[in-house]
């Protein structure tokens, strides 16, 4: 019945026609049309060189484009709505884990008390109570990923944008950080578009995966990932295991199309 259907969630991000050049040779993006409906998880995956890190910069309107439009919210008018991790944690050594999540409250003017309550609890969501006053050389690996996460997440950003930001880890860490992820993602309605050449992270972690083919980057294909509940075992389910073949064929397939 038509009113009991839910309404689709609204698009937080909506790519239309997208291209980016950045030379007369080096087209690095064609035809992109992608929609990402808010507290959606999508994963971008494709060779190396194909466009996924241009694709996010140009969402989060750290590039422009040469043709097409990216319809996200707007970051003059609210500073903040769109979140960006990166692969490199890029903590400042000098500063506290606290001051490093405080960072850019500073620069957005919010009164010292505020920051560090907001702080606070962004280092508890991402488990490092405890850790607040510890120096970015005292951490691991997995632990200044947390504090990057921390940093973004304080900001409370409409959309979250993740540049491969697990792809340093080891593999046990950078398990536990997507399980984190995802209950975070779960627990705020991210709505998150995340980089990763791991098929398996991206089925993990998503509501789609969205296949990019080698340079000229395009969309292959987008794919469905079913799973209600996602933990540990999951990996090991033929259902996902098959998800994953089919993930894998389409990003051949975008290959072998060059
Ligand atoms: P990915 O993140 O999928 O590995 P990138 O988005 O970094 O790919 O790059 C896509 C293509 O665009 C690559 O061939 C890269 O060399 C090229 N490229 C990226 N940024 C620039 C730039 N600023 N100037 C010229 N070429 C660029
Ligand atoms: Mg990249």
């Amino acid at each position: 019945m038509a009113d009991t259907e839910a309404r689709p969630d609204p698009v937080r991000v909506g790519i239309r026609n997208l291209e980016k050049r950045f030379s007369e040779d080096v087209v690095a993006l064609q035809n992109i049309n992608l929609d990402v409906r808010e507290g959606e998880f999508v994963s971008l995956v494709g060779p190396s060189g194909c466009g996924k890190s241009t694709l996010l910069r140009l969402v989060a309107e750290l590039d422009q484009p040469t043709s097409g439009t990216v319809q996200r919210p707007g970051v003059a008018e609210t500073p903040g709505s769109i979140g960006f991790v990166f692969q490199d944690a890029h903590l400042l050594p000098w500063r506290s884990v606290r001051r490093n999540v405080e960072l850019l409250l500073e620069l957005q003017d919010v009164a010292a008390d505020e920051r560090r309550k907001r702080a606070t609890e962004a280092l508890a969501r991402v488990g490092l109570d405890g850790f607040e006053d510890a120096y970015p050389r005292q951490l691991s690996g997995g632990m200044k990923m947390r504090v990057s996460l921390a940093r973004t997440l304080v900001l409370d950003p409409q959309v979250f944008l993740l540049d491969e930001p697990f792809g340093a880890l080891d593999e046990i860490t950078r398990e536990k950080l997507n399980d984190d992820l995802l209950r975070l993602a779960g627990a705020s309605r991210l709505t998150t578009l995340f980089v990763t050449h791991s098929v398996t992270e991206a089925v993990y972690l998503s509501d789609r995966v969205v296949v990019i083919s080698a340079r000229p980057g395009q969309i292959v294909d987008e794919i469905s990932v079913p799973f209600d509940e996602r933990q540990r075992s999951l990996r090991s389910a033929p259902e996902f295991i098959s998800i994953c073949a089919a993930v894998t064929d389409t990003l051949y397939r975008g290959m072998a199309e060059q």
